[in-house]
């Protein structure tokens, strides 16, 4: 099975993604813990030219090709091939963040990246947890532990608050598919809330 990890920046997607993989691999499961943009050699590429450039080095149209193109890449040589496999994949972001970044929170495109989704990926994941945390809390997390404040200053922290928003709308619109997870508590306890729902 296919899960994906979605949320604002900080609000702990990597270190979740940890946890669960070691519960899985624990009880014999194969798991993949895999990213976007990037996770594979060529997504990888892309993801370079996207977060090393000025801020406003692409518009959000040209952002939406490249993370789509990235993602192309991802799904065909790593995600596909794995759940192929009959592995559990575990992604940090998917299509999710780009419908809430460039299709919300950083321009209104959303149609547009749905129109590329359905023609180029079409797969989504069976299983989404939006890790639901205040973006003033985030950033005080980050800058706890001495980590790259300049993610949030960026665009500023409403365009962080517009993002949650923008993830909670797609957790209303996908109920089947997608869970908010509270992740304002300590890591263990935002682990085992994600146990229960993993099953
Ligand atoms: O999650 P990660 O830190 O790897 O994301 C890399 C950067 O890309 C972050 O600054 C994130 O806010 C940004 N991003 C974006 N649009 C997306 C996904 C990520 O601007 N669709
Ligand atoms: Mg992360």
């Amino acid at each position: 099975r296919f899960i994906t990890f979605e949320g604002i920046d900080g609000s702990g997607k990597t270190t979740q993604i940890r946890a669960l993989a070691a519960r899985l691999r624990e009880r014999g499961e194969a798991v993949v813990e895999t990213r976007e943009p990037g996770g594979a050699p060529g997504a990888e590429e892309i993801r370079r030219l996207l977060v090393e450039g000025a801020p406003g080095r692409w518009s959000p149209e040209t952002e939406i090709l490249l993370f789509t193109a990235a993602r192309r890449d991802h799904l065909e040589r790593v995600i596909a091939p794995a759940l192929g496999r009959g592995e559990t994949v575990l992604c940090d972001r998917y299509v999710d963040s780009t419908r809430a970044y460039q299709g919300v929170a950083r321009a209104d495109l959303r149609s547009t990246v749905d129109a590329l989704h359905d023609r180029m990926i079409r797969r989504e994941a069976d299983l989404t947890l939006i890790l639901d945390l205040d973006p003033g809390e985030a950033v005080a997390r980050e800058r706890a532990r001495g980590g790259a404040e300049d993610r949030f200053e960026r665009f500023g922290p409403e365009f962080q608050v517009r993002l949650r928003a923008a993830f909670l709308g797609l957790a209303a619109e996908f109920p089947a598919r997608c869970h908010v997870v509270p992740a304002g508590e300590a890591p263990p306890r935002v682990a085992a809330r994600i146990a229960e729902i993993v099953g």
